[in-house]
């Protein structure tokens, strides 16, 4: 958003709390990242730190199957491959960017308050050194992921009632990776309580998580890594890819917070992109694509908020519900996981009625294929829903278990990250 900005020529101050690098989960891309990394003048650099993934292999419970999809199945077969990046590179990447393209960037410089008038706002931040600045502005982005910093202070956030998660998660020397071309395939292996990503990078570490509902998570009765070891047990794949590996830095991290999004997402003189605004579950590496793309549609409400205000209120409705889209056609995925038949149909995809290239295109994040890929995703929905109709005993049963999941346990600790012990 800020290089964005900075390209239109405008005065554009990126205020950054931590220093980079800086540690951040979420590295599995999308094929819809690359060309946005292009058209920010970034691909070369993101693809010398990149481990190249060009699928997805799904692991279900306790069967001895598999199944791989490659993202050349979707609608444009040269959309095929993305990375996998450690993100405090890419996040340090595109940071420095920004600063080239004409921003002034700022790091250890924490947002504390947001005021707005008629004239923008002002915007104050304290700084590494405990001193407080203040910038008059005309126009704030708030790009401050899960700290979501205006719609805590607008009161606009909102927990996502049908989806209640979190997650464990560590790095990994000497996991077993696919062979191949498939070595950097980000694996999606369910199990009891959730699920896991196993995610390759280009270090030779391997990023391991465990998205589980809350109540798992809530019962935790031991230190964080034995727990974290335990559940992997649950998990005889992933188990057996981690036999000989070892945990780096002795590490293991929890999050908890999970699903919500902000009522609104844009005023006239404020946007929130990325997280800021919507969180969803992370099963289709769905967040940095989510994220990137609503700064670049952002960047052009913040031109027509700024150069033609005549034209804003229409701006902003069309944002609206542009960043209502993607998380939501991600989620409709996400809220069916744990019901068997939308399993059998990642397991076993069948292109008929096009719904496997629709849904790979989706997967890609390869989201511009107008009416024929809508109609792809529609036809999905339609084989689920007339195969659940016909098996309503055992949808009946994978509802019942959704709802059961994602009961309410009462309040999570946020975002902690503790040294196992
Ligand atoms: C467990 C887990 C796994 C995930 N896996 C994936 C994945 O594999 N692939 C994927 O695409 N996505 C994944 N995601 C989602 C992904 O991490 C986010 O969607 C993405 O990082 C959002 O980008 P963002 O720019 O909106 O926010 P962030 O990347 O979080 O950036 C926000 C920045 O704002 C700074 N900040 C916050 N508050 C302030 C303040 N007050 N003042 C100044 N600076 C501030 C923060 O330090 C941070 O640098 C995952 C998320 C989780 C929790």
């Amino acid at each position: 958003m800020a290089t964005l900005t900075a390209r239109q020529g405008r005065s554009v101050v990126l205020l950054e709390k931590d220093h980079h690098p800086r540690f951040h989960i979420g590295e599995s891309l999308l094929p819809g990242n690359v060309e946005l990394f292009d058209r920010l003048g970034v691909k070369d650099q993101v693809a010398k730190i990149g481990m190249p993934k060009f699928g997805i292999e799904f692991v279900p419970p306790d069967l001895d199957d598999r199944s791989y999809v490659d993202f050349s199945e979707g609608w444009d077969p040269s959309k095929d491959s993305a990375w996998q990046v450690r993100r405090s590179e890419l996040d340090e990447l595109l940071f420095r960017h920004a600063g080239k393209q004409g921003t002034l960037t700022l790091e250890g410089a924490k947002v504390r308050q947001v005021d707005f008038d008629a004239e923008g706002a002002v915007v104050r931040a304290v700084l590494a050194d405990g001193a407080t600045r203040t910038w008059r502005t005309r126009f704030v982005v708030d790009a401050s992921g899960r700290d979501t910093l205006l719609a805590n202070k607008l009161k606009s956030k909102q927990k996502n009632p049908d989806h209640n998660s979190t997650a464990l998660f560590g790095h990994f020397r000497d996991a077993r990776r696919l062979e191949g071309k498939r070595e950097g395939n980000i694996s999606i292996c369910w199990f009891e309580h959730g699920w896991f990503w196993f995610i390759p990078l280009a270090d030779g570490t391997t990023s391991v998580g465990a998205v589980c509902w809350a109540y798992y998570l809530k019962a935790r009765d031991k230190p964080l890594k034995e727990y974290f070891f335990d559940t992997i047990a649950m998990c005889p794949e992933l188990n057996d890819r981690l036999r000989n590996a070892t945990l780096v830095d002795d590490a293991v991290h929890a999050t908890g917070n999970f699903a919500y999004s902000s009522t609104h997402a844009t005023g006239d003189r404020y946007l929130m992109v990325g997280d800021a605004f919507t969180f969803i579950d992370p099963m289709f590496s769905s967040g940095v694509f989510l994220a990137m793309q609503s700064a670049f549609d952002g960047a052009e409400v913040v031109a027509t908020a700024l150069d033609r205000p005549a034209e804003l209120p229409a701006a902003r409705r069309a944002l609206e519900r542009r960043m209502r889209t993607g998380p939501r056609d991600y989620s409709w995925f996400i809220y069916r996981v744990t019901n068997p038949t939308i399993r059998d149909m990642f397991m076993h995809p069948k292109n008929t009625f096009k719904v496997k290239q629709g849904l790979m295109s989706l997967l890609a994040a390869d989201l511009r294929h107008g009416p024929r890929y809508r109609l792809s995703l529609v036809m999905f929905k339609a084989v689920y829903y007339f195969v659940s109709v016909l098996n309503w005993r055992r949808t009946y049963a994978g509802w019942q278990r959704h709802r059961y999941n994602i009961r309410d346990i009462g309040p999570l600790k946020g975002e902690t990250i503790l040294k196992a012990d």
